[in-house]
């Protein structure tokens, strides 16, 4: 027999930010005024199914800048963020960038090279490996030290303790941030950071909404892929709250097990997971039987970013 919750409950804010619709786009205008292919360097935005999209319309992906991309080839960088030393390989390659970093992404590279300059050893909080962190840690390599936990706060060592500076990753847990930065502050009294929190607008809101849709449901569904740091957050906290939660690409990844005995669903996405995902996921629970359907509206947003200004200027020049 097929089980199906009673009602499905949505989160508001979820899905695309503003940087993450910025970046989408920037690629599209790219096509249309350039034409196909346009190089993009990693993944535009972390999200599969955008990824996919954009492959189909002639955006070819790459992982680094590589002797494949001719001369003069349009290249887009990712939402993520570059480091100085991608932007000089392009130049030496002679491509024609258009740079689709996060404004907000930018606002942490700007705050990096200013603790840099003022002599500051800077303690980054985000996660090894992840774009965002290589392309910020780029900036000024020999000031910044990553930190992933409060254990790693515990095993620092800085050669002046009244000269530390911390910033972090724009996607990640707020309370597991707050409390590695609350860990360093203990350790560093004078430690000095952001004039504003580095966790974007959109991580917040989205970890806000799905705390209050946690309380509500018995079983979370988080639509995002893998490599989405802000939507594994989601994941983990929701799970911290007691509530079951999954990360699914899309519908048909929804385990039958995950269902028994789960009378109110609630569905969240990932600041890089596009809205129709989560009407195909409606559309599967309403084909079995769910028709209740409600949102919960936690924070309106209104937040938009201009395109990039390369785009922008060709785009009025067209007119
Ligand atoms: S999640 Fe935040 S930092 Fe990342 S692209 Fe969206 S608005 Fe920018």
């Amino acid at each position: 027999m097929t089980v199906s919750p009673e009602k499905l409950l949505l989160a508001a804010p979820r899905g695309y930010c503003a940087g993450v619709d910025r970046a989408v786009q920037t690629v599209e205008r790219a096509l249309e005024l350039h034409g196909a292919p346009v190089y993009v360097r990693k993944e535009i935005v972390h999200n599969k199914h955008v990824v996919e999209d954009l492959a189909a319309r002639g955006a070819i992906f790459v992982d680094e800048l590589e002797d494949t991309i001719p001369a003069g080839a349009i290249t887009v960088f990712s939402a993520h963020g570059v480091s100085p030393a991608v932007h000089a390989d392009a130049e030496a390659r002679k491509l024609q960038t258009i740079d689709a970093t996060c404004p907000l992404v930018t606002k942490v590279h700007r705050e990096a090279i200013k603790f840099a300059e003022d002599g500051y050893t800077i303690v980054l909080v985000g996660h090894a490996g992840h774009e965002e962190v290589e392309g910020t840690m780029g900036e000024a390599p020999e000031h910044i030290v990553l930190v992933e936990t409060e254990e790693d706060v515990d095993r620092l060592e800085i050669d002046n303790p009244d000269k530390v500076a911390y910033i972090s990753q724009t996607t990640l847990s707020v309370d597991e941030t707050r409390a590695i930065i609350g860990r360093l502050r203990e350790r560093f009294p004078g430690a000095v950071g952001p004039r504003t929190d580095d966790i974007c607008y959109a991580t917040t809101n989205r970890q806000m909404a799905v705390k209050q849709l946690a309380a509500q449901c018995d079983l979370v569904l988080v639509i995002g892929s893998r490599n989405s740091s802000n939507s594994q957050r989601l994941v983990d906290v929701t799970r911290e709250l007691g509530t079951e939660a999954h990360l699914i690409d899309h519908e048909g990844q929804v385990e039958e097990s995950w269902l028994e005995g789960k009378r109110v669903l609630g569905i969240t996405s990932g600041a890089s997971a596009p809205e129709d995902l989560v009407q195909r996921l409606i559309d599967y629970f309403r084909a079995r039987g769910t028709d209740e359907v409600a949102e919960l509206e936690v924070i309106s947003e209104d937040v938009r970013f201009m395109l990039p200004k390369t785009i922008r200027k060709e785009l009025a020049a067209r007119e």
